[in-house]
């Protein structure tokens, strides 16, 4: 809803938001409307299973999206190759996620491959809401944005091949604006705006 209100969904009345923190979350704007059920929002993509054989999930399921795609797994995939020996410029420094994307960036072919191939997995799931909701926009909160350049064509790539042609053509793939922050910076403008009465305001004009 932030990001409908101030944020890089202003422009769309059909957008997904896909955040990628600790979990893997969805927000699904259909016709200016966030999607809601009874229990909170509707877009658990993170227990969707993309690997039968992938670790057990906290959810009881193996090989959840979330298992694999996470800022955690992130790390856990880094950590194992850099054990195998494979070179790396992250044996000098903390594995962060900041260092994995700046060494990604960078050219580092570990941290690339960390990179590209969660941003497969995440594709895979990007795919599957781009062919129930057909979006005009995706949008990715995370701080795996640093690595955009990375990430960003390997989801794109993913989605393109696996989303109904027509659904992928002319849809925009970005950061959302509020994404170093979290959901919480997002949660707190909507509160905000529903107490200074801006909200209500948009909600009128709009
Ligand atoms: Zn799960």
């Amino acid at each position: 809803m932030a990001e409908k209100l101030f944020g890089h969904a202003a422009d769309v009345e059909n957008a997904i938001l896909v955040s990628v923190h600790n979990g893997v979350g969805a927000g699904i704007m259909v016709d200016g409307t966030v999607l809601q059920r009874r229990v909170g929002n509707i877009g658990e993509i993170g227990h969707i299973q993309i690997k039968p054989y992938g670790k057990r999930c906290h959810c009881g399921n193996y090989g959840c999206l979330e298992t694999e795609v996470s800022l955690s797994a992130a790390l856990e995939k880094a950590e194992q190759l850099l054990s195998e020996g494979h070179p790396s410029m992250l044996r000098d420094q903390p594995l962060t996620i900041e260092s994995l994307c700046t060494a990604a960036v960078f050219g580092d072919g570990v941290a690339q491959r960390v990179i590209i191939e969660l941003g497969q997995h995440l594709g895979r799931g990007i795919a599957i809401l781009v062919n129930l909701f057909n979006p005009q926009k995706v949008m990715i909160g995370s701080e795996l944005n640093r690595a955009k350049t990375i990430l960003y064509p390997a989801i794109e790539e993913c989605v393109k091949s696996q989303a109904l042609p027509s659904y992928g053509e002319n849809l925009q793939f970005m950061e959302t604006r509020f994404y170093t922050q979290g959901t919480m910076a997002g949660a707190a403008l909507v509160k905000q705006a529903l107490y200074d009465g801006s909200l209500l305001i948009r909600l009128i004009e709009g």
